[in-house]
C-alpha cells in the first residue's frame, strides 16, 4: 500500500524524536517540517498542513507552560508525540459517525460515483464483507447506460458467491433498482446494494437519475465511491456529488496505488463525510474499514487493537458459545497462549493476512512484509510452534516456560522453549518473539479487563 511509504516517514520522524537527548523548539520545529513534508508529498492540503503545524506547537506549548512535563525529557516527548498523534487524527476524522447496518431488517445502500471509480468492484467487495459477519447480502445492478454493466455485476457476484438482480432488457435504471429492492426486501436480505451508473450524456441526467432511483429504493445509506488517485480534488468531486445526491459516507478506493491517497482522505473528512472504507486492490478482499484513530495508529505501526476486537466481535456470528466464553475470559482478564492461538487463528480466517496482522499490535515489523503468502507462511509458524505446545502449556499464561528468580521476576527461559522450537522446526528466538508478543496481549486484556477496556488500553498504547 502507498499509505505505507507515509507511515514510514511520519515514524522516522517520530523515531527522531526518540533520539533527540533534549526536546526544544529546534527540535520540535525539525520534526515538524518532516511530518508536513510528508504529508504534502501525499497531497494533503496546504492548508490543513499549516493548520496542523500551528496545533501541534500551540497545544505542546500549553501543556510545557501548565507544567505538563515536570522537568523530565520523556514527558515532552510523549506531550509531542500525542499532540501530532491527534492532529493526524483530527485530520481525517469528519466527526460524524456513518450509519451502520443492522441485522433482521433490510438496509439499502445506493452507491454513486462516476465511472472508473471502482463502483462495481465495491459493491461486490461490500456485499462480501457483510456476507462475512452473518448479513444475508445481494446486489442490484441499476446501471443501464454503460454497455455491459449487468455482465460485470454477474460475474463478479457469482464469483463471490452473492446474490444479484438486473436485467438485459429493462432500460430505465428507477424500474430495476425498485423491482430488485423489493424482490429482495420480500426474500428476507439483510444488505442490498444498489450500484447505480457512473456516466451519462450529460452530468445533469447523471445527477437527476441519483435522486431518481434514491426516491425509489429510499436507501438507508448513500454511500460515494471515490478514486483516491485525484487527491486533494475529491473535496470538489464529493461536494459536487453532495448539492445533487445527499450521500451518508464514503468509500476511497485504490488507495493501494496511489501516492495522494492521504490527500484524498483528509480532503473528504474536511466535507465531514465519514469515510466508511478504503479499497485497497482489486480482489474481493481488497476493503479495510476506516475509522479515524485506528487508521493512524496502523499508518504509525502501533497496531489497531479495536480493529482486531471488532474482527473478532464480528465473528461472533459463526461460533456465538465460543466468542461468549471468550467475552468472559477477556472481561475476566484470563487470556492463555491457546487462546491467543484461537483468536488469531479465527482472524486468518477472516481476509488476507498483511491487512488483519497490521492490526495486532507489537507484532515485529518484518512479519508484515513481503506478500500475503509470505505473511501467511510466518503467521503459520507462530501456528506450528503453539502446536509444539503441551496442553497444559498452551492452557498457561506461558509462565512455564520462564524461569523466575527470588523476587519472581523472570531471568530466563526455560528448557521447554527449546523443546517447542525442536518440535516445530522453528528456533529458539522465534519462540521467544511468540510468546513476548502473547505476553503483550495478555498483559493488556489484564489491565483492561473487558471489552471497552481493551479500547481504552489500545488508546493508551497509543
Ligand atoms: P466503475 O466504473 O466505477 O464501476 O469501476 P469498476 O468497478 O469497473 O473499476 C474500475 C477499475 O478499477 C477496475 O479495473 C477495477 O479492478 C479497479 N479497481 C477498483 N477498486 C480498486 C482498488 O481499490 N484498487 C485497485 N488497484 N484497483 C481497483
Amino acid at each position: 500500500m502507498v499509505l505505507a511509504d507515509l507511515g514510514r516517514k511520519l515514524n522516522a520522524a517520530l523515531s527522531s524524536l526518540n533520539r533527540a537527548s533534549v526536546v526544544d523548539e529546534k527540535v520540535l520545529d525539525a520534526l515538524l517540517k518532516e511530518v508536513c513534508a510528508a504529508l504534502l508529498e501525499t497531497d494533503v492540503n496546504v492548508k490543513l498542513v499549516a493548520s496542523l503545524r500551528q496545533k501541534v506547537k500551540s497545544k505542546v506549548k500549553t501543556a510545557l507552560e501548565g507544567g505538563a512535563d515536570k522537568g523530565k525529557e520523556v514527558n515532552r516527548k510523549n506531550i509531542v508525540q500525542k499532540a501530532i498523534f491527534d492532529e493526524l487524527v483530527g485530520l481525517v476524522d469528519p466527526g460524524v459517525e456513518p450509519y451502520k447496518p443492522k441485522k433482521g431488517q433490510p438496509n439499502v445502500i445506493m452507491a454513486v460515483g462516476l465511472q472508473g471509480n471502482g463502483k462495481t468492484t465495491t459493491c461486490t467487495k461490500l456485499a462480501v464483507y457483510y456476507q462475512k459477519r452473518g448479513f444475508k447480502s445481494c446486489i442490484v445492478c441499476a446501471d443501464t447506460f454503460r454497455a455491459g454493466a449487468f455482465d460485470q455485476t454477474r460475474q463478479s457476484a457469482t464469483k463471490a458467491k452473492v446474490a444479484y438482480f438486473g436485467s438485459y432488457t429493462e432500460t430505465d435504471p428507477v424500474a430495476i433498482a425498485a423491482q430488485g429492492v423489493a424482490k429482495f426486501k420480500k426474500e428476507r436480505f439483510e444488505v442490498i446494494i444498489v450500484d447505480t451508473s457512473g456516466r451519462h450524456k450529460q452530468e445533469a441526467e447523471l445527477f437527476e437519475e441519483m435522486v431518481q432511483i434514491g426516491e425509489a429504493v429510499k436507501p438507508n445509506m448513500t454511500v460515494m465511491i471515490l478514486d483516491a488517485s485525484i487527491g486533494q480534488a475529491a473535496e470538489a468531486q464529493a461536494r459536487a456529488f453532495k448539492d445533487s445526491a445527499d450521500f451518508g459516507a464514503i468509500i476511497v478506493t485504490k488507495m493501494d496505488g496511489h501516492a495522494k491517497g492521504g490527500g484524498a482522505i483528509s480532503a473528504v473528512a474536511a466535507t465531514k463525510t465519514p469515510i466508511i472504507f478504503l479499497g485497497v486492490g482489486e480482489h474481493l478482499y481488497d476493503l479495510e474499514k476506516f475509522t479515524p484513530q485506528p487508521f493512524i495508529s496502523k499508518l504509525l505501526g502501533l497496531g489497531d487493537v479495536q480493529g482486531l476486537m471488532e474482527h473478532i466481535q464480528d465473528l461472533a456470528h459463526q461460533n456465538p458459545d465460543k466468542q461468549k466464553e471468550m467475552a468472559k475470559k477477556l472481561e475476566e482478564g484470563k487470556l492463555s497462549i491457546r487462546d491467543w492461538r484461537e483468536q488469531i487463528q479465527n482472524v486468518m480466517n477472516m481476509g488476507p493476512l498483511s491487512k488483519i496482522t497490521s492490526m495486532i499490535p507489537g507484532l515485529p515489523q518484518e512479519l508484515l512484509q513481503g506478500s500475503d503468502e509470505e505473511a501467511g507462511g510466518r503467521m503459520k509458524r507462530m501456528i506450528y510452534i503453539t502446536d509444539s505446545m503441551t496442553a497444559a502449556e498452551l492452557d498457561s499464561d506461558g509462565s512455564p516456560f520462564m524461569d523466575f528468580g527470588k523476587d519472581g521476576k523472570p531471568v530466563g527461559l526455560t528448557w521447554r522453549v527449546t523443546r517447542v522450537a525442536r518440535g516445530s522446526g522453528t528456533s529458539v528466538r522465534e519462540v521467544e518473539e511468540l510468546l513476548c508478543q502473547y505476553r503483550m496481549m495478555a498483559n493488556m486484556a489484564k489491565q483492561a479487563g473487558g471489552k471497552d477496556g481493551w479500547l481504552q488500553a489500545a488508546k493508551k498504547m497509543q
